[in-house]
């Protein structure tokens, strides 16, 4: 996902080797079959319009997502992305998104593969292909975004290190800068569930970003 930001070396050499050659089931800004979305919070979406200058209705999606989507996230992993973003659905399945074009594609994403809004993307593609979970005694260890990941970036991770004959998790692997630079984005991201579930009717009624407004009845009335 053209993640690159400050990390070094090492890792940055690993996305400028899979990310280019990434196939289309596997690539993270490619939701075939309308099984998956990219997650933009109120921040990330001020950002992105303050500098496309462009309306929100162009980029933002804030419509139920299929019954798929809600069985894959109430039954993911509580540590994971999904069981975050369950917690952020509305009474109707609604979930601030990024538009996709027909094909599965965010609507980001040029013909070469690249990010128009590199520099302003949302905080869930800052992170990719990692996520973070916070142990009991409060340190934040870095982990891989998926369980079961196809993501090139991660698979050479780990194959580096079987190669050495080494079984190190993902966490061990990331050099401290690296994981450092994760773990910043990932506070930003518990910060902004916070900040998104307390404003996000509040967002969408100002912008008039749903027609059907029955959910914020819904809400109003509980
Ligand atoms: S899934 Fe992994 S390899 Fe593919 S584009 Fe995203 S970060 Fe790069
Ligand atoms: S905003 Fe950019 S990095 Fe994020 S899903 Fe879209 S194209 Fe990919």
């Amino acid at each position: 996902m053209n993640f690159k930001n400050n990390l070094k070396n090492n890792l940055e050499n690993s996305f400028e080797n899979n990310c280019k050659k990434c196939q289309k089931d596997a690539h993270c800004c490619i939701f075939k079959k309308n099984v998956g979305f990219t997650f933009v919070g109120i921040k990330d979406a001020k950002r992105i319009k303050q500098l496309i200058k462009k309306d929100y209705d162009y980029f933002l999606d804030y419509s139920p997502v299929s019954k798929e989507i809600v069985v894959c996230l109430k039954n993911c992993d509580p540590a994971l992305e999904g069981a975050l973003r369950y917690s952020q659905l509305d009474k109707h399945n609604n979930i601030l998104r990024l538009k996709t074009k027909k094909d599965g594609r965010c609507i980001f994403l040029d013909k070469q593969n690249h990010c128009d809004i590199y520099s302003i993307r949302p905080n869930i593609c800052r992170i990719y292909p990692f996520w973070a979970v916070e142990l009991i005694d409060g340190k934040i260890k870095v982990i891989p975004h998926d369980i079961q990941s196809k993501c090139g970036v991660i698979k050479s991770l780990v194959k580096r290190q079987n190669n050495e004959q080494k079984e190190k998790e993902i966490d061990e692997i990331l050099s401290r800068e690296e994981k450092s630079e994760i773990k910043k984005i990932f506070k930003q991201i518990k910060m902004e569930d916070l900040f998104y579930k307390k404003n996000i009717i509040k967002f969408i009624k100002d912008n008039d970003l749903i027609k059907d407004n029955s959910f914020i009845k819904d809400k109003k009335q509980n």
